[in-house]
């Protein structure tokens, strides 16, 4: 590796973390932790909305940058890889892996090597460069030729990468209404499983009748889940059951009185 001053380069650090190893997990691409860095987890089967939020946001963000200027291929196809790996501890792990830097030019003098991290490059006069590889340095030494250390450039979606993590580290949410939407359906999905829990107890009751009951429960603007509750884990189902029966006893009432006041056939209506 050849030595560069790095310390004002406010990406190394980053850089260096996101490329470090960790001991307790397989690998099957090689690119990880060689050229891809990983940028941001996301335990796949917990029910974390603000992890889950975040992820999808950066992943959209990281192969938007990486594609941007390039309307000739999905550069995001190579530099970011959304990988899904079982882990002893989250059960399922999701990571995004950015390409750091941009594949380095082959060797101009053998032609062959492709290790990002140990090229040199030597500067004519003209400004002309020639960028070698560590194997041809003796050729370059022998004719007492001094070069410099080359590392290819960051990549666009490093950058980008690099950016939202910084961004992280600030203020834990990337898309405010990505999230409370993301929270909103949660709670929308466990209020209607709620709901549905209740209407166990009510078998006999038509289809028609459960979804009529259902309907004036949701629109009743005095329920707790009209005034009280936000979230998903807020929904209290002992709570959801005794409001709902209440509207079911309402429902049933109106309907039995109905009945009673209505025409019955063959008779004239009373004036
Ligand atoms: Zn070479």
């Amino acid at each position: 590796m050849p030595s560069l001053d790095l310390d004002t380069d406010p990406l190394y650090e980053i850089a260096t973390r996101s490329l470090v190893r960790p001991s307790d997990a397989l690998f099957w691409d090689d690119r990880l932790f060689t050229t891809h860095g990983a940028i941001l987890h996301w335990c796949e089967l917990g029910d974390d909305i603000l992890e889950e939020s975040n992820y999808r946001t950066a992943l959209d963000r990281i192969r938007a940058a990486a594609d941007s200027g390039r309307p000739d291929a999905e550069v995001s196809d190579a530099h970011v890889i959304d990988a899904s790996a079982r882990h002893f501890a989250f059960g399922s792990l999701r990571t995004i892996y950015v390409q750091v830097r941009e594949d380095a030019d082959p060797c101009k003098t053998c032609a062959e090597g492709q290790e990002a991290d140990a090229y040199w490059v030597f500067t004519f006069k003209s400004g002309r460069e020639v960028v070698f590889c560590d194997g041809c340095r003796d050729e370059f030494d022998e004719l007492g030729l001094s070069y410099e250390p080359r590392i290819p450039a960051y990549t666009a979606a490093f950058t980008e990468a690099a950016e939202i993590l910084t961004a992280l580290a600030g203020y834990p949410v990337l898309d405010e209404s990505d999230y409370s939407e993301r929270e909103w359906n949660a709670y929308q999905e466990t209020l209607t499983e709620a709901v549905e829990h209740a209407q166990k107890d009510y078998w006999d009751d038509s289809d028609q009748e459960a979804q009529e009951i259902a309907e004036r429960y949701l629109n009743d603007y005095s329920a707790m889940h009209r005034t009280e509750w936000i979230r998903a884990e807020d929904v209290n189902w002992a709570v959801v059951a005794k409001e709902y029966a209440g509207h079911r006893d309402s429902y049933f009432t109106e309907l039995a009185n109905a009945h009673l006041n209505a025409p019955i056939a063959g008779q004239p209506i009373a004036a």
